[in-house]
């Protein structure tokens, strides 16, 4: 990929991790009543690798939640594009999201999806930054942790483009300045 300056996880060490992940998840579920809820766009390659590794009965569903524009900075103003279309009374709730930063966008959508009284809510992160975060949020799931650096592929993108990539890396600067 000729604007990637350099891969951070290739496909194979993703595919790897997201194996270990489902392993992990069926194990934890056993019994329960699985409802995993991805977040659009971003989670969408991770959900639908994700839940082929998860070994118990599951639904799904998908929510669009918006906090950033084309800018690589967040807002901090979290709006709910698209909801779900189920109830999550008593479902054991899995929130599948492509990377935690700030931690405000799933802050705010776990306070919101808490008030639909599920059993059980937890949260399966495929990138982790820790080191940006602006509220206290620890995902039971998590599948890399990586440095601030602003990343796209596998879902991730910059102003809509690369989410297509199998790979996640950081851009060259020149395609933030439009070169
Ligand atoms: P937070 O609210 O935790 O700061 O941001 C979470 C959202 O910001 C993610 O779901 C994602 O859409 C976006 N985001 C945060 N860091 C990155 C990044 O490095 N690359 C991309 N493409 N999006 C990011």
């Amino acid at each position: 990929m000729k604007e990637l300056a350099e891969i951070l996880l290739t496909p194979e060490q993703i595919a790897a991790r997201v194996q270990e992940l489902g392993a992990q998840i069926t194990k934890d579920y056993q019994g329960k009543n699985l409802v995993v809820i991805g977040i659009l766009k971003g989670a969408l390659p991770f959900m639908a690798d994700l839940i082929r590794q998860i070994k118990v009965p599951l639904r799904y569903d998908l929510m669009a939640v918006s906090s950033y524009g084309a800018s690589t900075k967040t807002s901090g103003a979290v709006q709910i594009l698209k909801d779900i279309e189920m109830g999550l009374e008593g479902e054991d709730v899995l929130v599948v999201e492509d990377i935690i930063d700030t931690g405000l966008t799933l802050n705010y959508l776990l306070r919101n999806l808490q008030a639909r009284h599920p059993a059980s809510l937890k949260v399966c992160t495929l990138l982790d930054k820790p080191s940006r975060r602006e509220v206290e949020i620890t995902p039971e799931y998590n599948g890399f942790v990586i440095p601030d650096r602003f990343v796209v592929g596998y879902g991730l993108d910059y102003a809509e483009r690369f989410r297509e990539l199998p790979m996640i890396g950081v851009l060259k600067p020149e395609v933030y300045q439009g070169k």
